[in-house]
Formats: C-alpha cells, structure tokens, sequence
C-alpha cells in the first residue's frame, strides 16, 4: 500500500491480547482514513445502547493517508468513541506528533476494546506492543505521567498520550492528552480511558510512510506549503495562534462574556494572541507534525503570585472560557487555569462552561455559599475559578462532585430553571466559544453537529469574510459575495453543507482543518490531487468531497442508531431565546422558527427526512452504505417517506 502502511492495531484490554489484522483497501477507497476509516469501525464494533464508561466501548485512533508524508501540517490523529456525555457519536481530533510516530511504527489505527481490572498503559514499540502495569502512574497528573513513562522505557522522544486525575475519576469533560499540551478535548475522552482503566498509550516508531508519486507529491506539497505561507489567516495564526482573533471577535460582539450574558467585553486586551506576545509571555511557538504554520503557543509566567507557570495554549476558546466567561481578565491567572486544566486532563472549554453557570447561579442565589462550601463564587473571582479547577479534576466536595457531571446533569439536580443559563443543547455538551446568535452559519453547524454545539466538526469561518480567499468561497458557493456576512440566514445550509464535506475530508486525509477551513490555501482540488500522489489511487475534487459526505452521513447514522432525531439539533436555550444585548448584531437570536428554516433545507440538501432529520434508504445507497441501510431498516429508523426524485 502506498500513503496508507496498511495495518490495523488491536488492543484487547480485558483479554491482555494485542494482535494486527490488515487494513483493507475497499474501506480506504470509501472513508479516506483517519476520521472516515474509525466511524467506520466504532458504527461495526459498538452496538447500541451499550455504555460509554463500560468495556463494550471502543477508542479508536486513526492517522490517515497523508500523516507522516511531507504534506502540510499532517500530524493530526483523530480519537473516536461513543461520549459518556451525549451517549452519541464522538470524534475528536488532536495534532502533535502522535500519528506520525503511530504511523512509523506501522499502523494506521489503533483500536482499543474491553477494559482493564488495573491500570495500565500500552507501550507500542514498531512491532513489539505490551499492555504494561501502570499502578505507579495512576493518580499522576499528565506532565508526571509523560515524564514518568519516558524515563522508565529510557527514550526521551517517545510520544505519550495519556489521561489525567480528572480521567481517572470519570469527570464528564476530561480530555486526552498528547504530550502533555496537546488535547483531544472534548467529548470526555480521557474518562472513556479511565473507564478502562487505561493510563496512557506510549509510541516510538522507526519506520516511514512510502507514496505513490513522490517527486509529484513533493512538487505539490511545496506549491501547497508556499499558498499557506502567503494565506493572511495562516500568517495570524503563525505569528498570534489562534488567540490572535480574539480582539476581531469580540468587536463583532461574539466574544462570549459573563457566561453568555454578553458577546463584549472593554478589557479584551489582556486576552489577546497579541498581548502574549508584547508582555513576553510567549516563550516559543510551536508546530504539530509537518506544519509550517506552528499556531500552539507555549507560554511563562516569570514573576508574581503564579511564577514558574508553564502551559501549551491560551487558545482563543480557552481565552473566552476561562477568561471574558468567568470575568477573569488577568492574563496570569489564564495561564494558570490552563495549566492546571492540562495536566489535569480537563477540556478547557466545558470547564469554563460549567464554572461561569455556577457563577451565574450563585450570583442569581440559585447556588448558596453552603452549596459552594464558603466559596465566594462571584464573577472575576480568579482565586475560585483556580480552585474549582481542581476540586472538579478530583471530584472534591460537594460543588466538585456536582460540576464534574457536566452542565446537562448538573443542572438536572438543581432544577429551579438553571438549565435557561446553562449552556448545553439537547444533546448534552457544552457550547464551544462562540456567540451564534450573531454567526448564523455557525448555529446551523452547531445545532446539526452530531457532537454537540461546537465548532469542531464543521467549522464556517468563511461566513465572516475575513479574508480574500473567505470571500472568494462565499461567492463561489452563493453566487454572490455581498453574503459573506454573519448575520444573514440565507444559504447558511449551502455554507455549512459545503464545510462540512471539505472538513470531513481533511481531517480524513490526516492533515489540519485550519489549512482548508480557517486559512482556505487547501482546497479540495489540492486534497484529491495529493490523495492520488500519495496512494495511487485516483480521485477528483467530486469524488473525494463526495466521501467526505459519506463520512459525515455515517456519523449522523450512528446517532440514528442510538436513537437520535431531529429534536437534538438545537442550541442553548439562551441562545434560542434571548436577543443579543449589544454590538452590530444587537437583537438577533437563534430562535426556534430561525433554526427550523435553515434545518430544513439543510436536511433537504442532504437528502435527509425533514421530519425526522434521518437519511433516506436512497441517500444511504447513492452513498454506498448499503450495510448501514439494512441495520437501520431492521431497527426501523429509516424514514416512511422515500427520498423526493
Ligand atoms: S496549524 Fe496549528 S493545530 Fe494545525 S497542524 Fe499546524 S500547529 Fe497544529
């Protein structure tokens, strides 16, 4: 096989077996890799209904076709499993150099079934994979745990991936760590690994990943790399990282504020990409595997009360979530509650989410000072923002125990309308960082996404018009430039359909979403020319967004599977019924009728049932999921009605 290495890595945790089956070609022509070629496997491997913290679920890590090659920022691994915290579908996708090593050491996935009595981690060197004792590890945090791993097997360029305390202890938004920095956040991964018992997965890898045309691919890779060097949103990203647009957002008053209240806030400087840069905060940018943009951030906190902090990020949602969310506008105690939020193993995003509720409710009088255990839980109060950090990381207390559910349950137990300010939609997460009551493709994509309200699944950036090549695309996909605004709903369903095939399709390949999303130098002209270098086999611009549809039609079905409809795709109650307060957009919301307009051309678009938002037995053939038809057919979630000709 050329691009692919061609094996598949099991790893039964219950039985202590590991043993390699070969990947096949046919499921490579159809899902891609990567994220394609695991919803493939987690929609054969877990059945419905099962238990997401139990040992039928499945952690599959898939790299795709092009990690490992000299294609732009290919380092990107993708996580799949079911979440504990929707009972649905979850993917999420990670960069650092984990699938390139996972890859040079000769596999394209890695599927981890059953759960282990004790803790272990799994120790893959090329063809050598032992399922270790990690009793010594357990209870470490993730910068001991890397560290810890690498001296005991003696190779310091070993790459890790680990849960941390807050896996260990099921909290609903724990995350997997790369390398220590590094986060497949969402989703609560890192608990579907402490579920099983499962430390960390440690990889080393000698090998290399051969391509089909290599002085083509090379050509193709360098005249790709050279459009991102002169793209103006790749250029920010290198120089600010993503908290370089900060400042931009919060202009267009989307910048989540005083949990949701209001999408501005006057002291936005201090949470800039920016203002890293200027105080000397920044110590080095850094890259995932093969990338020229290198948008992570490390920063230092040299003196004053957090002196000797030292963390990956603030990324912008982390930015807004533990910053303008919580009122904490003092960029050391940012850093601060990102480090703790990474060698902990919490995802930055529902963790603010989920403090700043409680801030809301003490401050509403819906939380009391006993409720919080003498914890003054007002707005900008930085010192319990640090704490409640970590007592939900080790479920500490009552208030601990209470936010390490997550918002849905949380606020189940509290009842008194808490949910109207809490943010989470009907299929549980929590919303990522931004204010769609002023983004409306972003609603659309939020409320169809099969995650939860979050921008990492479909990503429309281009709606906003910030870039030349944004605009071009708008125009290309509307007919008219004059729609690259955020504030219209008309053909927000052709934006989205169009991001969401082009997303699936590059994350599918193994390469970053900002290359062809934020950035738009990676067409999907590029990916198929590439896709066709690297694996010689051939595949048009058509075809290959054509399985990027596939991909995104099987994970909608998954859902379907479990019992999923229409009813799910929806948003936060305050974003569905109180107007923004302030800024160009003032007054807009994301109200039922709004978002019930766009999900039905949506579906349509898709050829999906409007009624019940599940794919018609035509779609899933046309997409060659004739297997997927048949299981649904017998579990009767297909629609009555047959797809209009
Ligand atoms: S752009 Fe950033 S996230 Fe993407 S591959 Fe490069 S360094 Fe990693």
């Amino acid at each position: 096989m050329y691009g692919w290495v061609g094996k598949i890595l099991y790893v039964d945790l219950s039985k202590g077996k590991t043993w390699v089956e070969p990947l096949k070609e046919e499921l490579c022509k159809k899902f891609l890799g990567n994220r394609g070629i695991n919803a493939k496997i987690l929609w054969d491997l877990v059945k419905p209904g099962i238990d997401p913290l139990g040992p039928e679920n499945v952690m599959i890590f898939g790299t795709g076709p092009l990690t490992g090659t000299t294609a732009p920022s290919s380092g990107r691994v993708t996580v799949t499993f079911k979440s504990p915290v929707t009972n649905l579908y979850f993917k999420t996708n990670v960069g650092g150099h984990f699938g390139a090593e996972l890859k040079f050491a000769g596999y394209d996935h890695l599927v981890v079934l059953g759960a282990s009595k004790k803790p272990v981690y799994i120790w893959i060197d090329d063809d050598h994979v032992e399922i270790r004792d990690a009793s010594h590890l357990w209870g470490k945090d993730v910068r001991e745990t890397d560290k810890m791993i690498k001296e005991e097997i003696g190779d310091k360029d070993i790459i890790t991936v680990c849960c941390g305390p807050a896996g260990e202890n099921l909290v609903y938004f724990a995350s997997i760590m790369v390398s220590v920095y590094n986060a497949a956040g969402r989703g609560s991964g890192g608990a579907v690994m402490g579920s099983k018992k499962l430390k960390a997965i440690a990889v080393r890898g000698s090998g290399q990943v051969e391509v089909k045309e290599p002085e083509k691919f090379y050509e193709l890779a360098l005249e790709v790399r050279r459009k991102l060097s002169q793209d103006s949103g790749a250029i920010s990203l290198h120089l600010y990282g993503t908290s370089g647009s900060v400042a931009a957002v919060n202009e267009l008053h989307a910048f989540p504020t005083r949990n949701w209240q209001l999408g501005h806030t006057d002291k936005i400087e201090y949470l800039t990409g920016q203002y890293l840069v200027e105080k000397g905060y920044l110590v080095r940018s850094v890259a995932c595997f093969g990338c020229s943009i290198g948008c992570h951030r490390y920063v230092m906190v040299k003196g004053g009360k957090y002196a000797g902090t030292f963390t990956g990020g603030p990324e912008y949602e982390t930015m807004s979530a533990l910053g303008s969310g919580p009122e904490v506008y003092n960029t050391e105690a940012v850093i601060k509650a990102n480090e703790l939020c990474n060698i902990l193993g919490l995802d930055t995003i529902s963790t603010g989410d989920v403090i700043q509720w409680a801030m809301e409710s003490y401050e509403r009088g819906v939380l009391t000072k006993e409720d919080t255990e003498g914890i003054d839980l007002r707005f900008g109060n930085e010192e319990a923002l640090i704490e409640l950090i970590k007592k939900i990381a080790y479920t500490e207390g009552k208030l601990g125990n209470l936010l390490a559910d997550g918002l849905k349950r949380a606020t189940e137990k509290v009842g008194k309308d808490s949910w109207k300010w809490a943010m989470f939609n009907a299929k549980g997460l929590e919303q990522s960082r931004v204010d769609t009551r002023v983004a409306k493709a972003y609603s659309l994509a939020f409320a169809v996404n099969p995650r939860g309200p979050d921008h990492l699944h479909t990503e429309t950036f281009a709606e906003f018009g910030a870039s030349p090549e944004a605009v071009e695309l708008i125009e290309k996909l509307t007919g008219d430039k004059k729609w690259a605004s955020p504030y219209y709903t008309e053909y927000r369903p052709e934006i989205v359909r169009w991001h969401e095939d082009c997303y699936a399709v590059t994350e599918a390949l193994g390469i970053c979403v900002f290359t062809s999303t934020a950035a738009y130098a990676v067409n999907p002209a590029n990916m198929a020319e590439m896709f066709t270098y690297a694996t010689g086999i051939k595949m048009t611009e058509e075809e290959i967004m054509f399985a990027g549809r596939r991909i995104v039609t099987l994970e909608k079905c998954f859902n379907v599977r479990e019992g999923a409809d229409r009813k799910l795709d929806n948003l936060p109650w305050r974003m569905m019924h109180e107007p923004a307060p302030t800024g160009p957009g003032k007054g807009l919301v994301n109200s039922p009728e709004e978002l019930n307009a766009m999900l039905d051309r949506y579906y349509e678009l898709h050829e999906w049932d409007k009624k019940t938002s599940w794919p018609y037995k035509e779609t899933l053939i046309k997409l060659g999921l004739e297997d997927v038809a048949k299981e649904l057919e017998k579990l009767g979630r297909l629609p009555k009605a047959t797809a209009k000709k």
